[in-house]
């Protein structure tokens, strides 16, 4: 697979000496991309976007993907779409100043690739759905039911 080696792994030591307030994006685009030897996504795209804090550096992030899954009416399989924003905080001191915070290693780099795919997958659906309003099987005679109807009733639940 053809993609950059650690593409979420930033030198933030630029923003030591930058004003408060001051932000620099990171937008990123990948399809496929795999996280870590693990899932395979596509369309990976999304923005880091480092802002100068007090203390350290807040990053905001917005992350969108699709990924394999299977409807758990039809049983057939799909691409998933997920979507996320979130932010973590991190500081230039020795020690956190709060439990939110993590510390800026002496070399300034952070890698963003664990939290991307950890809040990404946050999003997964717990009982994914091809389509909203998916017909799923017949529970008499397995007919999908969004290809074609059959004769059995079907009883409408909740
Ligand atoms: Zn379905
Ligand atoms: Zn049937």
């Amino acid at each position: 697979m053809n993609q950059p080696r650690r593409p979420f792994r930033i030198n933030v030591g630029f923003l030591i000496n930058q004003p408060i307030g001051y932000s620099r994006d990171f937008p990123f685009s990948f399809t496929p991309y795999q996280f870590e030897n693990e899932e395979i996504v596509e369309n990976l795209c999304g923005s880091i976007n480092l802002i100068r804090t007090q203390s350290g550096v807040q990053a905001v992030m917005e992350v969108s993907a699709t990924v394999d899954a299977q409807c758990v009416r039809c049983l057939e399989p799909f691409k998933q779409g997920l979507h996320t924003t979130f932010q973590e905080l991190f500081t230039f001191a020795r020690v956190p100043l709060s439990e939110d915070e993590e510390l800026i290693p002496e070399d300034g780099y952070l890698d963003f690739e664990q939290t991307i795919k950890d809040y990404l997958f946050l999003e997964f659906p717990i009982k994914p759905l091809c389509t909203p309003d998916c017909r799923g099987l017949c529970m008499v005679c397995g007919q999908k039911l969004n290809e074609s109807s059959c004769n059995h009733v079907v009883q409408e639940k909740g």
